[in-house]
């Protein structure tokens, strides 16, 4: 039944029920965080900003097409890479530019997601807010500068499934061994029937 639904009752009440509630919330223990003289506690994997591992980036542009927000902007150029022996010289893609402009960016972590070779990460650093909004793009140096400030991957849980690699790798090497183990069998003779009656196709017994 609500409060309000109650019949009036002493004249005075509600000041004392309010006064009851203030008493109780000044005993309490303060839970506010005194930021920026405090800094906050946050979760070992908070999205604060993105960083970037340059050597992983292969320049895919996967991350860039699958941004929604299409704040990604990537330059790059190829180069020739003479190898020993080949016949002709390789090519690789040469990362020119690397920027997210995080004015746009809504923190939804899509392009890590879909990034293949591990070359973006979350970092809970936050404090980079920019009096221009166009200092909130930052270049492939400044998103390599976070890459510091990323924590190391949480531990494997012992009591998790090992991972695809690995087992294909466990089962891989576990077959030549068991056929190695494998003892052959040697050739079974067909024994001759008694009686001198052998049915069609009984081998060397048949055709005596
Ligand atoms: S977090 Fe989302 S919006 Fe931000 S750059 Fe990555 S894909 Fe784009
Ligand atoms: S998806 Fe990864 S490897 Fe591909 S361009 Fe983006 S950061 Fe580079």
């Amino acid at each position: 039944m609500s409060e309000r639904s109650e019949p009036a009752g002493v004249p005075g009440s509600g000041l004392v029920k309010g006064l009851a509630v203030t008493l109780k919330t000044m005993t309490k223990r303060s839970t506010t965080q005194q930021y920026p003289d405090v800094a906050p506690e946050l979760p070992p994997r908070s999205r604060g900003v993105i960083a970037l591992l340059e050597e992983n980036c292969t320049v895919c542009m996967l991350c860039s097409r699958e941004c929604p927000d299409w704040c990604i902007y990537i330059d790059s150029h190829k180069e020739e890479v003479a190898v020993p022996g080949a016949a002709r010289p390789r090519q690789r893609n040469v990362l020119d530019r690397f920027d997210i402009d995080f004015s746009l960016c809504m923190y939804c972590g899509i392009c890590i997601e879909v990034c293949p070779f591990d070359a973006l990460y979350w970092s809970p650093e936050f404090e980079y807010a920019e009096y221009d909004i166009k200092d909130l793009l930052h270049d492939k140096d400044h998103l390599g500068e976070w890459m510091a400030t990323v924590p190391p991957p949480p531990a494997h849980d012992p009591n998790g499934e090992p991972a695809k690699e690995e087992t294909a790798a466990a089962r891989k090497a576990a077959i030549p061994a068991a056929s190695a183990a494998r003892p052959t069998a040697p050739p079974v003779r067909p024994e001759p029937a008694s009686g001198g009656t052998a049915a069609p196709g009984d081998g060397e017994g048949a055709s005596e």
